[in-house]
């Protein structure tokens, strides 16, 4: 019964495009879970880049509506047609939008169950970064014993969960970012050689000299605008170029010719969506997931907290680049 919840809770409110600035927390009416939808109770929400892109128009979205694909909490209310959740299930879910909120209906599509093993923090901060991470290292390019990749802005959220897995499959892991104090925590988990691309004019000449002139069988790049030429030229001959995001902006468009050029490079723009588009495949990345997490092979950084009502803070620091690891909301 849905008797003990308040009439109205928080929610972190777009108000209309723009910067950090059109976000608002409101007070709104508790929403009531529709068909295949149930009420969560959030106990975190995670803070993305995607919630940037949306807020500013990037991905286009109606406005106002409410920020957040990310989030841990527990049941408190099922739709109609929900079968496989039950007040009091302990879920997470890292795409469907309206996650940052203190009351979150979510589509039980979207949802997992948490594992006991796994506290709500840990398991809000792990999914959208950490299937990410999944299926970079597993699918997009499978890494196997003796892959080299390059990984950028390493000490971020998806960067230090992407160089944990790559490790764990036996690849090496060539990791950039912006500090000498962020390379560290790239090599706390695991890079095995270190760029610090605030201080190196040519990325592709050092990964060069790091690989003996030889390139990268594949480079994870979500930095996208100001590193993708450097990512191209650090590939060898067939490597696998894999934009997975743009936090220093948007890549321009490009001459396909010069895949060729380069040395017949593949180039692949994957999105989260789109390895997680089945029921079965989002709960057989989550259980491997949360399995790592459980067995300690996977380490998840929390690395800031903060209350709903400093949202804005929280996206300053993250799109200032002054944090490491991930940032969750707590309502
Ligand atoms: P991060 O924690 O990695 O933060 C972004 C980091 O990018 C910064 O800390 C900074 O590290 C680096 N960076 C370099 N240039 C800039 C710039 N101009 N402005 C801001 N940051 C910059 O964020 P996330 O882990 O949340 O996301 C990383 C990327 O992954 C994003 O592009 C995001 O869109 C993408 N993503 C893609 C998904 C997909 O499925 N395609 C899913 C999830 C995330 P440094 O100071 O070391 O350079």
């Amino acid at each position: 019964s849905g008797s003990s919840l308040p009439e109205s809770a928080p929610a972190l409110v777009v108000t209309r495009n723009g910067g950090g600035d059109v976000l608002e927390v409101r007070d709104q009416p508790l929403a009531q879970p529709g068909p295949d939808q149930v009420l969560v109770r959030v106990a975190a929400a995670g803070v993305n880049f995607i919630d940037t892109y949306q807020r500013e128009g990037v991905y286009p979205i109606p406005t106002p509506f409410v920020s957040g694909s990310e989030g841990a909490g527990e049941v408190v209310q099922v739709g109609d047609g929900v079968s496989n959740f039950v007040v009091g299930d302990r879920v997470a879910w890292g795409q469907g939008l309206g996650s940052s909120q203190a009351y979150a209906p979510v589509d039980t599509k979207n949802l997992v169950h948490v594992p006991p093993g796994v506290d709500l923090e840990t398991a809000a901060a792990a999914m959208l970064q950490g299937l990410t991470a999944h299926y970079l290292s597993t699918s997009t390019y499978a890494v196997q014993q003796g892959t080299v990749a390059l990984v950028h802005a390493a000490a971020g959220g998806v960067g230090q969960l992407l160089t944990q897995m790559v490790k764990k499959r036996g690849g090496r892991v060539i990791a950039t970012a912006g500090s000498a104090e962020k390379l560290e925590t790239a090599r706390a988990r695991g890079a095995d050689e270190l760029i610090d691309y605030s201080q190196v004019d040519d990325i592709a000449a050092a990964v060069r000299e790091l690989t003996d002139g030889v390139g990268v069988d594949v480079v994870y790049d979500g930095v996208g605008k100001d590193t993708f030429e450097a990512s191209l030229n650090s590939l060898k001959p067939r490597g696998l170029m894999v934009l997975y995001g743009g936090a220093s902006g948007q890549v321009p468009p490009f001459d396909l010719q010069r895949l060729n050029k380069l040395g017949s490079l593949f180039v692949t723009r994957p999105s989260l969506g789109a390895y997680i588009a089945t029921p079965d495949e989002l709960r057989a990345r989550t259980t491997e997931l949360f399995d790592w997490i459980e067995s300690g092979d996977v380490q998840v950084t929390i690395g800031g907290r903060y209350p709903l009502e400093d949202a804005r803070t929280a996206y300053a620091d993250l799109e200032g680049r002054r944090t490491q690891g991930k940032l969750i909301l707590v309502p």
